[in-house]
Order: C-alpha cells, then structure tokens, then sequence
C-alpha cells in the first residue's frame, strides 16, 4: 500500500498538468522514444502549447540525446527538481540527465526504480502544462503498473501505443492493449511507425515490411481503437536524432515533418 502523503502529492503536482499521455510499445526499437520527442515538438512548437517529456525507460534513457540535451543536468530548487528546457514551453526530466555520463548503465531493480517514478511525478516542478509525455519502457513490466497506480487517480488521459510494422507480426501490441483494458488505462490510439521508406537517392517509396504494411491501422479497427497515423522510415530522421538536431527547423517541408503534424491533430 502506497503512502498517501506521496499520493496527495502526486495529485498535487497534476492539477497543473491537462493532459496525461503514457507512450507505450510491445517491443524496444520501433521508435517510441523517437515518435515521443517528436510529439513534443509539435505540440510545443507548431502549437504554442507547453509540453514536458518524462522519460521513465530506466534502463534506457534516450530523451536527452535526442531532444538535444544529453550531458545537461537538472538542478533542485525550492520547488523541486527542475527539468530541462529546449526553448520556452518544452522540458525534458529523464533519468539520463541524473547520471554522471551518458555511457553509465543504470541497473535498477524494482523498488528503486518504483522510487524514482514516485519522485518524477511527486517533486518534479513540471509547471503548468498541456501536455505532459511520458516515454516508457517497452513491454507491460513493473513501471508501467507503477505509473498506473499513480496516473490512474489523477485523470490519466491515457495511452498512446507505438508500433512497426514487423512488430504486427509478433503479437506484442496485442500484450499492450490488453494491459491497457486489464488496469484501465484509456487507449488514446495506434501510431504505426517506419510504414514506409523513401530512398533517398531515387525518391521511390517502398513498403519494406511489405506484407505487414497497414496492419496497425487493421489491427485498431479489429480492437475498436483509433488509428493515429503512419510515420514513414526516414534516415534523416534517425540522424537527427542521433545528433539531437530540431528535425523540424532542418526538413520542416519533408513529407515526414507532415506525417508528424498530421499524427497530433489525431490525438
Ligand atoms: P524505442 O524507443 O522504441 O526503443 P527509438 O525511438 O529509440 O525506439 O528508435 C530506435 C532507432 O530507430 C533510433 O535509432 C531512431 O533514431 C530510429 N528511428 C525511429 N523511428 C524512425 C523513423 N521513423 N525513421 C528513421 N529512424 C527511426
């Protein structure tokens, strides 16, 4: 049972956030870090709203690299620990910005990792936000039941679920909805990453999954849930965020930047 001075304070601190989004996906690798981050822009920069990304994937925080902050650490002040900011109405608070360097592993077992989940969304001075992204994990494991204990009585706006293309195949997105109905986290939609591929060099576009192409979009209706969009593979984009560059300051006319534009007004 949960301490409920913390819960109070969780509370506390959400009365300022509108929406609550949890960012989920069956596997690791099909771009939920990516795709978080990059919603947060949107939103911040396209839509004049404030946005904060909390990355909770313990184990592999990839939010400040990037959002373009790795090597930048939170400072506490009066009020909590302050996140960093990209720009007026954009922050990051994520585990990564907590280590000595970026290389560190982080090797947390359970409780420790259900403490700092607690100390994110209890003494973080998030502000007052729009939105608030939280980047987890992948698959259904401890923190996912941790954030929806906590998130679940502070009106969770719920969850949006990542997924490939390839990853349609192997049933993991199917784990996700489940554990979505089972703890009753509202299911905001689907977002079928890398559904597409344009080479760079000739400009034609491939499927590369090609005979799982569209089958998020099949799988949404097959579950009752809203399909949010396709994201196209785009190699720019990794290296954009490998080298945590604005994506959308460098390609803002990219048929990908639309994609992404496209994906928000669907949320
Ligand atoms: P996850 O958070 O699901 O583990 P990441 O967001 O870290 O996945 O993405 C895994 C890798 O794939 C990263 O190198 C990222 O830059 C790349 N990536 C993700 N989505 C795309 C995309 N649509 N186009 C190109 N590269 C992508």
């Amino acid at each position: 049972v949960e301490d409920p001075k913390i819960m109070v304070g969780i509370q506390e601190r959400m009365l300022n956030v509108k929406h609550k989004i949890l960012v989920l996906s069956g596997k690791g690798g099909v771009g939920k870090s990516t795709l978080t981050s990059m919603i947060a822009r949107v939103f911040a920069q396209d839509l004049a709203k404030n946005v904060a990304v909390m990355d909770i994937d313990i184990c592999g925080p990839s939010a400040p690299r990037i959002m373009g902050v790795e090597g930048e650490t939170v400072h506490q002040s009066g009020s909590g620990w302050s996140p960093v900011y990209i720009g007026e109405n954009l922050s990051v608070m994520s585990v990564g910005l907590l280590l000595a360097s970026p290389d560190d592993a982080v090797i947390w077992r359970g409780p420790k990792k259900n403490g700092l989940i607690k100390q994110f969304l209890s003494e973080v001075d998030w502000g007052s936000l729009d939105y608030l992204l939280m980047d987890t994990p992948p698959g259904t494991s401890d923190e996912h039941l941790s954030i929806a204990q906590y998130m679940l009585p502070c009106q969770l706006t719920g969850a949006i679920i990542v997924t490939s293309p390839q990853e349609i195949s192997l049933l993991d997105v199917r784990k996700e909805i489940n554990f979505c109905r089972k703890v009753n986290i509202p299911i905001i939609g689907i977002v079928e990453n890398m559904s597409w591929f344009v080479c760079p060099k000739c400009r034609k576009e491939s499927e590369i999954f090609l005979a799982t192409t569209g089958g998020a979009r099949q799988m949404a209706s097959e579950f009752n849930l809203p399909f949010l969009g396709q994201i196209p593979l785009d190699h720019r984009l990794t290296q954009a965020c490998d080298e945590g560059i604005d994506f959308f300051e460098e390609y803002s006319d990219s048929a990908t930047a639309s994609a992404f534009i496209q994906l928000v007004k669907e949320i």
